[in-house]
């Protein structure tokens, strides 16, 4: 064979595998996910309520028609605690949601990929609308991890297991991410991909996202290097005075040492609809989130089929 035909031979069968992951995450599913779980029938979606349940019992379900296992001694696709919410007192109970897709040479080295499905729930009072819908906040990361749980399941080809979390009570202080922390082996973690508000377009353009933490692992750089060709373009978390990393459930993880991060898209210096009843799945752009999506499943590629493993997170916490 000539170099011409090697290279030709490279080339299309690059095409290939870019085709096979457009192919298979499709903008209809991800829109189903989104306006399901960001409906007003779901309330909202706050800890401890009807309408988080109703959300609950659609992730199981999902997890249940893709195939998943459950995870580690659970019996069913809960994981289930009780909490005292610091601001109400109130005790909660509520459920991270986990589903598990079994590696196939490297079963006890597993990646999470998880969103948070909570929300913030209900105005008390008021006239109009009194609904956090929290779509992009984040039903948005939550209908990526299920399309992407059905996109790892039918390619059947991770070496490493994928642990699959819809965290609860993210918008109470990280606590179902943190519940989950406690329980775990943290040297089994080889990484952490979480997403959040991932539905509408950065200041940097179409096909690109953040990932917050950038500098705390090499994590960041194994993503870009996986998207180089694609025109997918990955960027350090623009808004370091925000300091996101530690405000997402990937630092319940990250605390632990886990290279675990958060990927986003939204502008959020300047989103008028950031906790507010206005996130409603019709202010996002469904392209956003889907080509995301596909990044995200080509861009972590080498880690799930154990090629790469990030660098460890090292935090030093300052003492109070
Ligand atoms: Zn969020």
């Amino acid at each position: 064979m000539n170099l011409r035909k090697i290279t030709l031979l490279v080339l299309t069968s690059l095409m290939i595998s870019s085709v096979a992951v457009s192919q298979k995450i499709k903008e209809k599913t991800v829109k189903k996910h989104l306006y399901t779980l960001a409906s007003d029938e779901m309330q909202g979606r706050r800890a401890g309520t009807e309408g988080i349940e109703k959300a609950a019992q659609y992730i199981e379900g999902e997890f249940k028609r893709i195939g998943l296992k459950t995870y580690g001694d659970l019996d069913s696709y809960r994981q289930t605690f009780t909490f005292k919410n610091r601001r109400s007192g109130e005790d909660i109970t509520s459920s991270n949601i986990i589903g598990v897709l079994e590696g196939k040479s490297r079963k006890d080295e597993m990646v999470i990929v998880s969103a948070h499905y909570d929300h913030l729930g209900m105005k008390k009072e008021g006239e109009g609308d009194l609904i956090f819908n929290g779509a992009n906040d984040d039903a948005s990361g939550v209908a990526a991890v299920l399309t992407l749980a059905e996109y790892f399941k039918k390619k059947g080809k991770n070496e490493r297991t994928i642990v699959f979390i819809a965290f609860t009570a993210e918008e109470m202080g990280l606590i179902g991410s943190t519940h989950f922390g406690k329980g775990i082996d943290a040297s089994k973690f080889v990484a952490g991909i979480n997403l959040e508000m991932m539905g509408k377009e950065p200041a940097t353009g179409p096909k690109t996202a953040w990932l917050t933490g950038f500098d705390r692992s090499d994590f960041g750089k194994i993503i870009q290097k996986n998207l180089e060709g694609t025109g997918y373009k990955l960027y350090p978390d623009p808004y370091p005075q925000f300091n996101l990393f530690f405000r997402s459930d990937n630092a319940s993880l990250a605390r632990l040492g886990v290279p675990s991060h958060t990927f986003s898209t939204t502008q959020i210096d300047k989103d008028p609809d950031y906790h507010k009843v206005t996130d409603e799945a019709e202010t996002l752009d469904i392209v956003v989130i889907t080509e995301t999506i596909k990044a995200v499943a080509k861009g972590t590629e080498s880690i799930i089929n154990g090629k790469d493993t990030p660098t460890r997170v090292v935090i030093e916490e300052k003492k109070k």
